[in-house]
């Protein structure tokens, strides 16, 4: 039967960024439960990738379940047009009693690739609004990721991106090079000159600068200076260019923070929330604004925002959302991530004296192993599922974001076991 349902796996079943000819192997999990995923043959493996930032308290958690629960026999879904709910309302509240203080606007959307569009969109129409109808472009930072919709790609890093093959399809947008003071190196001004260059530039047709703030995720797992944010910050307010913070991967804790750009104490204007919003049980993304940008846009024809996904603010994900967020905020989840940082930072950095790594860092919930060369994805993932862990690499970045209630005895046993396969691959 294992092999049955593989080979149909396998003939029918896109995964993601996978070949349909020759897609790498896949393993079958039949259960999760805490901080472990459960494979068909009863092996149990140690979560280090909470399923992409999302699962931040672990699988099958007792109170997400009961929320879930409760609201399915309420509703599972209505329109959000002309209709309202208490899980929707239930959830602003919360979002506005943790996000940065300008951010007072609300928008619920599906998934955060599709944030990011509404995000963009927001940018456009506000400046629409003002009349300013030339300020429709954006830059960026270079290895940045934001997501797989069109204009979240244009945006992506241009190499390591997809616009080697969307090319002329993909908005032309600017780059600035990804910022090189890392996080606990020393500030160097020059690290924001490029940005500082573009924006003098391109700021009559900028609308915004989109960036994802302290760290880059998915475009190369890499901490930059807050300094930039609060310089770039700046040169956004003078110049008149909104500022997009994509916190999808860094929200809710993550980075130590509740959201990474309070490590620079740098408000922006929009900001975008997904992945661990509901604690990873379905799909939901937000963007937050400032009164500012809702007002202008709604104050000037057409007078409404131009965005309306089916399933907004979905009753099922609102509740999962709002009691994921008071999990959290019912613990010193301040103190548990700092307990995950220091952790990693002591078991990864032996791993810096092997021959084969370039670098190790850590941040918050995050360990990232930077190897010299890009590693062979399927014989990794095998020898790791072997030792009993699930981490999932990326050209040269093995790396593990573990859901923030893995206990120090577990999370001892996923470096243990990285650092193993690192050291012999
Ligand atoms: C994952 C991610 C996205 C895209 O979110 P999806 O839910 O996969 O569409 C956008 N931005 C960042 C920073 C991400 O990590």
């Amino acid at each position: 039967m294992i092999c049955e349902s593989l080979e149909f796996d396998r003939a029918h079943l896109w995964h993601p960024y996978t070949s349909m000819i020759n897609p790498l192997p896949v393993y079958k999990v039949q259960r999760a439960e805490s901080v472990y995923l459960e494979l068909e043959d009863g092996r149990r493996l140690i979560d280090g990738m909470s399923s992409w930032w999302c699962a931040i308290h672990g699988y099958n958690n007792p109170v997400l379940n009961d929320a879930t629960k409760t609201q399915l026999d309420k509703m599972s879904h209505v329109m959000f047009g002309g209709i309202t709910h208490d899980p929707a309302i239930e959830l602003g509240k919360l979002l506005l009693s943790i996000a940065p203080g300008t951010l007072q606007k609300i928008f619920l959307a599906d998934s955060g690739s599709v944030a990011v569009e509404v995000a963009m969109k927001m940018a456009v129409q506000y400046w629409y609004a003002k009349g300013a109808t030339r300020k429709t472009d954006f830059a960026t930072i270079c290895s940045g990721y934001h997501g797989d919709t069109w204009n979240a790609m244009s945006v992506c890093d241009p190499i390591t991106g997809m616009h080697g093959i969307f090319g002329n399809a993909l908005p032309v947008r600017h780059f600035a090079p990804s910022p090189s003071c890392g996080f606990y190196d020393e500030w160097n001004d020059n690290d924001i000159a490029p940005m500082l260059e573009l924006i003098e530039t391109h700021h009559s047709t900028l609308a915004a600068i989109i960036l994802e703030p302290i760290v880059q995720g998915a475009g190369g797992m890499r901490f930059y200076h807050p300094e930039y944010l609060r310089q770039l910050s700046q040169l956004c307010r003078k110049y008149d260019v909104l500022l997009i913070f994509d916190e999808i991967a860094t929200g809710f804790g993550r980075t130590g923070k509740m959201f990474s750009c309070e490590h620079a104490v740098v408000q922006p204007d929009i900001m975008c929330i997904g992945k661990a919003l509901t604690g990873g049980y379905m799909t939901l993304s937000a963007v937050l604004t400032t009164d500012n940008v809702a007002n202008t846009i709604s104050s000037n024809s057409p007078h409404v925002f131009m965005h309306g996904p089916t399933f907004m603010g979905n009753p099922l994900a609102c509740a999962v959302a709002c009691a994921s967020i008071k999990l959290l905020l019912s613990a010193d989840w301040q103190g548990n991530i700092k307990r995950v940082e220091t952790q990693l930072q002591q078991e990864l950095a032996p791993a810096s004296e092997f021959s084969n790594v370039a670098d190790v860092r850590v941040l918050g919930a995050i360990g990232v192993v930077e190897m010299k060369e890009a590693v062979d994805m399927a014989q990794i993932q095998k020898m790791f599922v072997e030792r009993g862990i699930w981490v999932r690499p990326f050209g040269k970045l093995v790396y593990v974001m573990p859901p923030y209630i893995i206990k120090n005895e577990e999370l001892s046993t996923l470096t243990r076991e990285m650092l193993k396969v690192i050291k012999i691959i």
